[in-house]
């Protein structure tokens, strides 16, 4: 650390990753300062993760009122309103962003609110401000990307649909990946009329597909309507605001909304990058090594922007890396093997490790031990919907190299079996555990027969 510079780090955007870096990094004495120009938390905070788990559980209320009948209780007539869910949610939000605020200030964090460009190694312009760091940490985060096509203009995406004004009656979206299925299934269980147009054939590509296809049925069955191998063309407004989408198979579709989830580009514009010379892939990621160090020796960069798994935790941990390295001991790595994931649509799918097509790339001889069931909840709420359990072991080794879960709370289940699968214990280990009756999670523990081999 040295006095030569206004500051030890400077990171430019408060997001997850960076504001978990810049008050980790202050807490070990280093000078700090954060510059957001938008809102403290980032994507996670106000336009992702927290607020689409909020929205996700609105929407599963519905389905309980109906499995509460078979329980014995009469409900009568429910309504749902979209702004009394929006206000709260914006309350909670505000009440995170004075929680960062307050985190970052009581670590000794300085908070500048602006745009922040890189202007050469080891300084920042901001406001017209010039201000030098020793390090500079790049933590800008990425932002929804929609094509560009006749009447992309009138579509929203990920960042809108979480203020909208009005719930749509009928909403389109179009993706196969993480948020559009998360919403087919959050505006689905709202009431809205909800379309899912997915260019390929197969939900969620990157995903174990035997979950991936059951998860879509359970989705259809509850009533979301996927169209498959589809795109739209072109999409027209009418005076009274009705959408018209013409999609590539010759049909069209109406709409009051139409939602892009189709990928996220990270947000490296405008940021004074080729000015300093950063080296950057073809999708506008940031290079950099395993400490996090980009092609300018003094510059870092985590996070979505970098080209890594797109998750908070991941950022986090790679914060935590980064600190340790720059200002600890330097004793902490990180590695990208089993991350566990959960997408919230409904219900949940939960994966730690790899999955049936990955293996089968691979040329691993795998055990696959599975089970389909109704949930004892179902058997008195009348719900037609179904659990699946998958468990894939290693053949020679014996070690489950995947666990795959679609079904109610599949993320906090997977959650706990990924510290197992992190250990790489052995089916063995498994079946030696004894499970908690009646849950579903205890089938983990008591899968006895090999269901199929590759
Ligand atoms: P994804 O990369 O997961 O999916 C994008 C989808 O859009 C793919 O199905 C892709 O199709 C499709 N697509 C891309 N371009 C077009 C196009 N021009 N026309 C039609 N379809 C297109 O991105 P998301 O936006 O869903 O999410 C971004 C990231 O955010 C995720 O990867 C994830 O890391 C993170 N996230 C995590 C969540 C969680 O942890 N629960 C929740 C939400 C987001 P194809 O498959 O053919 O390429």
């Amino acid at each position: 650390m040295t006095e030569q510079y206004d500051y030890d780090l400077f990171v430019i955007g408060a997001g997850s990753g960076g504001v978990r870096a810049a008050r980790m990094a202050a807490s070990t004495g280093a000078r700090v300062v954060i510059a957001e120009e938008k809102y403290l938390g980032g994507t996670c905070v106000n336009v992702g993760c927290v607020p689409k788990k909020l929205f996700v559980y609105a929407s599963h209320c519905s389905e309980e009122f109906k499995d509460a009948k078979g329980f014995g209780w009469e409900i009568g007539e429910s309504r749902f309103n979209w702004s009394t869910l929006i206000e709260n949610k914006n309350k909670e939000i505000e009440r995170l962003n004075g929680i960062y605020k307050k985190l970052l200030e009581n670590a000794g964090v300085n908070i500048i609110y602006g745009r922040a460009r890189l202007k050469s190694s080891h300084s920042i312009e901001i406001d017209g401000k010039v201000i030098t760091a020793e390090k500079i940490l790049v933590t800008v985060g990425a932002t929804p990307s929609v094509p560009e096509f006749p009447g992309s203009e009138h579509v929203i995406s990920s960042d809108q649909v979480f203020f909208l004004p009005k719930l749509p009656e009928k909403i389109v979206i179009v993706g196969g990946g993480y948020i559009a299925v998360e919403f087919a299934g959050i505006m689905d269980g709202l009431g809205v009329e909800t379309h899912l147009i997915y260019r390929g054939d197969k939900l969620l590509k990157n995903f174990d597909q035997p979950s991936a296809q059951f998860a879509a049925k359970e989705m259809q069955k509850k009533g979301v309507n996927i169209h498959y191998s589809t795109n739209i063309t072109h999409i027209e407004k009418q005076s009274d605001g009705t959408l018209i989408c013409t999609l590539d198979n010759g049909e069209s579709l109406t709409a009051s909304q139409i939602m892009y989830a189709t990928g996220r580009k990270s947000l490296t514009k405008d940021l004074g990058i080729e000015k300093v010379g950063l080296t950057t892939r073809n999708n506008a990621t940031i290079e950099t090594n395993e400490q996090f160090q980009t092609s300018v020796p003094s510059i870092y960069a985590l996070g979505d922007v970098i080209g890594t798994p797109e998750l908070t935790p991941v950022a986090t941990a790679q914060a935590m890396v980064f600190v340790n390295q720059q200002y600890g001991d330097g004793s902490k790595s990180i590695s990208y093997e089993n991350i566990p994931t959960a997408i919230f649509c409904q219900p949940n799918i939960g994966t730690v490790g790899l999955s049936e097509e990955a293996l089968k790339a691979k040329g691993v001889s795998i055990d696959v031990y599975q089970s389909e069931f109704k949930h004892l909840k179902h058997t008195l709420s009348g719900s037609e919907e179904r659990v699946l359990m998958r468990m894939l072991v290693e053949k020679n080794s014996q070690k489950v190299v995947g666990m795959h879960m679609v079904g109610p709370d599949a993320g906090e289940l997977i959650q706990g079996f990924a510290v197992a699968v992190k250990a790489e214990l052995t089916k063995d280990q498994f079946d030696a555990t004894i499970g908690i009756h009646p849950t579903m999670a205890e089938e983990f523990v008591t899968l006895r027969e090999i269901s199929y081999s590759f």
